[in-house]
């Protein structure tokens, strides 16, 4: 008998590796450019009860993930650094308690300089992490100043230098196409970072967001093709000293990619815990969506958390390609049907037409964009949103 299905429904074969993201709202002062969740610290941070409630919340998530092992963990920000040791140890038993995690998971912690020293890295590395995401952004006292930073270039070397003697993997956040910057303050910045003997760097482009005060307030920033300059030679540098551009800004020597972001690229399962985390979790016939309440005062005292969405099925392919066409070896063809349940039939308007336009490229096992698809990235993805007419 032939089984007949809802239209719309989704069936997928298995599903994918599940990761978890703790998110930690606090920042010592707001960056002006910043639209993260990320509220100033006034007085002592509530570290003790902050983690209860995320523990909290990973347990009413469980039903909805039994038995799945996690891959990696995330505790990010905000400045997940200003908490102690020993409550980053606190939460990683809670999790461990309530999950396994699989032998090799990667724990990614992120930290400031000027918020950390020496003895606080030993201790996270005490409490089970074993990857440091540190936010240097420049080596450059005016960039610093420009970008409100609240470390100086010392400050972030010293926490470089820290973060090595605890750790082999590191990695370090940098910025470019800053307000005032040149070509040599990038170059420079780049070398620096190349040096600094870490196995990962994330460079991003400054853009300016609504909802913070660049917004309101523009600085100049350097014009359109001096920042497209510095991305190339930011590429160029790091793939000279050994880094892998693997993604839009990530960089990474051979067998330190970071698995967590991975994940998401390649539309894995996360769990997302803590203020105005979000998550993705898939079944069998379905994938959903999750996300907590933004406000840190409102998170910790709400009865109910936040809420969970069935992401529709003509959205699935979007969001797929979201992910995925970010990677700069694309992915598996196969992967998009074993995470979205859908043929890849159903994408093949728009992948034809990308494909006559230049955009992507493909063979039989793979689909990625070409050079001028990660340049035109928007256009390319907007060939895979529903109503884009590149529909069956
Ligand atoms: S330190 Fe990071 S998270 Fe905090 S305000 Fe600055 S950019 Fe945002």
């Amino acid at each position: 008998m032939k089984v007949i299905e809802k239209p719309g429904t989704v069936r997928l074969s298995a599903l994918p590796p599940l990761a978890l993201y703790v998110h930690i709202p606090w920042c010592v002062r707001k960056c002006p450019y910043c639209d993260f969740n990320s509220h100033e610290r006034t007085g002592d941070l509530p570290e003790k009860t902050y983690i209860e409630r995320v523990l909290v919340d990973l347990e009413e998530m469980l039903p909805s993930v039994w038995g799945r092992p996690l891959v990696s963990v995330f505790i990010g920000g905000g400045t997940p650094s200003l908490f102690s040791p020993q409550s980053i140890d606190t939460l990683l038993s809670g999790v461990r308690a309530r999950l396994k995690l699989e032998p090799d998971a990667e724990i990614t912690l992120e930290a400031n300089p000027g918020t950390v020293e020496a003895a606080r890295f030993k201790g996270f590395r005490e409490a089970g992490v074993n990857r440091i995401s540190i936010g240097v952004q420049s080596f450059d006292e005016r960039m610093l100043a420009a970008l409100g930073r609240i470390h100086s270039a010392d400050e972030a070397r010293r926490a470089i230098a820290a973060a090595r003697a605890s750790f082999d993997n590191v990695n370090i956040d940098l910025m470019y196409g800053l307000p005032g910057q040149s070509a040599d303050m990038a170059r420079a910045d780049i070398e620096e970072a190349a040096r600094a003997g870490v196995p990962h760097v994330s460079a991003y482009q400054l853009t300016i967001e609504p909802n913070t005060v660049f917004w309101s307030k523009p600085p100049q920033l350097p014009e359109h093709d001096a920042c497209a300059d510095m991305q190339l030679m930011v590429e160029d540098l790091l793939r000279g000293a050994g880094f892998e551009r693997y993604e839009t800004s990530a960089f990474a020597q051979r067998g330190r990619r970071c698995r967590h972001n991975l994940n998401y690229w390649e539309f894995g399962d996360y769990l997302g815990i803590g203020a105005g985390a979000h998550g993705k979790v898939s079944f069998p016939d379905r994938v959903t969506r999750h996300e907590r309440i933004k406000q840190p005062r409102e998170y910790l005292n709400a009865a109910k958390t936040g809420a969970d969405r069935e992401v529709p099925v003509s959205e699935l392919p979007f969001e797929f390609m979201l992910n995925a066409l970010r990677l700069v070896d694309g992915f598996e063809a196969r992967l998009f049907t074993e995470r979205t349940g859908l043929p890849l039939v159903s994408v093949q308007k728009a992948l034809d037409t990308a494909e006559a336009r230049g955009l992507l490229e493909r063979d039989l096992k793979r689909i990625a964009p070409s050079e001028k698809g990660r340049l035109f990235l928007n256009e390319l993805l907007q060939l895979f949103l529903p109503n884009s007419g590149t529909e069956p």
